[in-house]
């Protein structure tokens, strides 16, 4: 593996969060995050590895300022890592969206920065944001070669079956309406660590990885390849979410347009920002800490909210059962999943047709790779803390 160090970058629309990876060790140098960029009050935090965390309060009028200052923290004499910028041997940027153009990860240059654009309609809020990012690197970087590895590239192999609506076809051909997918670098980064974790070939498995944060997706992945996502055109689709309803009837957005006078865009901000478990409590968290607390305390917004989530999970994951004709592993990543070891055995007590059996103990690990399953469970159930910075780091380098 090549000794260099990749700058990791996801840019949102007023957020950067950074981290210098070493490719060797895979450790990560340094991280941080700037808030509010092209907002009042913007705000830089920095943390070398092993060292305190900084935060300056410092105006970040535009996404170039802010890559500015993250250069400036990473080379600063004192609380810097790298002596000069040639010490940063690559950036690799998270990209949201990449159509059906990009199955992969890819170098970037003008030719990919132009298709890039080419997709801003399906993601506008991101594609954008991330686009801002890429150009404020190479106006700083120009000689550093870059990346972008796409959150959807990991799902481009679903079959026409698993990724087209029943709407008309025309709809696909000349508006792109199709299923993307999203989180493919963690669903490709678990299901491959878990492969590893077992000691099998990853080619040789079927696995459905329960991609559960705030953001939750779930996939199926055989014989090395995804076949099947819960996230659809836009990550709304799929699963119930922090604040977002996941699947619900089309029909339901015109019928509350009506219902609450409200305009489709208007209904669409509540689907995203005010509905899932946050919704389905009645407003009460979008936090599965706060949730599982409540819920334990036997408050029945909490009970509504949380049997709901785990229902959906459960009917998905007998979904790609199917889709897959068995399965052998289910993985569980991201806070919720990684964390939440009641929703994990929840999900579980649903599987006992499929033969799986959940250990107790091994289930009560929070945040760490684990079997959960017992030896006689005839499903393979791991929790794979994801990994997605270092993912595109392995990815970018693998490209140079
Ligand atoms: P995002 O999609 O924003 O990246 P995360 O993967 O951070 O979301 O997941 C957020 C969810 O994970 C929250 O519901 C939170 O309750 C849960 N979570 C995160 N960290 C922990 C933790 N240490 N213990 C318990 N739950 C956690």
């Amino acid at each position: 593996m090549k000794d260099i160090n990749v700058l990791v970058i996801n840019c949102g629309s007023s957020s950067l969060k950074f981290q210098l990876i070493n490719s060797q060790s895979e450790d990560v140098i340094a991280k941080g995050l700037c808030e509010r960029i092209g907002i009042e009050g913007s705000q830089i935090t920095y943390t070398p590895a092993g060292g305190e965390k900084y935060e300056t309060v410092t105006p970040m009028p535009d996404h170039t300022r802010a890559i500015e200052l993250v250069l400036k923290e990473l080379t600063d004499p004192e609380r810097g890592v790298v002596k000069s910028l040639d010490e940063i041997g690559a950036v690799g940027h998270r990209l949201v969206h990449g159509g059906e153009k990009f199955a992969s990860s890819t170098l970037i240059n003008d030719e990919v920065i132009k298709a890039i654009e080419e997709c801003n309609d399906l993601a506008p809020l991101h594609n954008p944001a991330n686009l801002i990012g890429i150009r404020a690197c190479r106006e700083l970087m120009p000689d550093t070669p870059m990346a972008g590895v796409f959150d959807t590239a990991f799902h481009q192999t679903m079959p026409q079956e698993a990724y087209l609506y029943g709407v008309p076809y025309r709809f696909y051909e000349e508006h792109k309406v199709r299923r993307y997918g999203f989180h493919g670098t963690s669903h490709s980064f678990v299901s491959r660590r878990a492969a590893e974790i077992l000691g099998r070939e990853y080619e040789d498995l079927k696995f459905i990885v329960c991609h559960l944060g705030n953001g939750a997706s779930i996939s199926a992945v055989k014989n090395g390849k995804c076949v099947d996502t819960s996230m659809g055109l836009t990550p709304l689709e799929g699963l119930i979410m922090g604040t977002r309803s996941g699947d619900i009837d089309p029909a339901i957005i015109e019928y509350l347009c009506n219902k609450e006078d409200k305009s489709v865009h208007e209904i669409l901000n509540v689907l995203n920002k005010e509905s899932g478990v946050l919704g389905l409590s009645g407003g009460f968290s979008s936090d599965f800490r706060d949730l599982e607390k409540a819920y334990r305390e036997g408050d029945q917004a909490a009970v509504r909210a949380m049997k709901t989530f785990i229902y959906r999970v459960v009917k998905y994951i007998g979904a790609y059962t199917a889709a897959m004709n068995g399965v052998d592993v289910i993985c569980f990543t991201a806070g919720i999943g990684e964390n939440n070891a009641f929703i994990r055995t929840s999900v579980c007590e649903y599987l006992a047709y499929l033969g799986i059996s959940i250990d107790g103990e091994a289930n009560a690990k929070r945040g760490e790779e684990v079997v959960i399953s017992t030896p006689e469970s005839s499903v393979k159930v791991l929790v794979v803390p994801t990994n997605e910075e270092l993912a595109i780091a392995r990815e970018t380098v693998a490209l140079l």
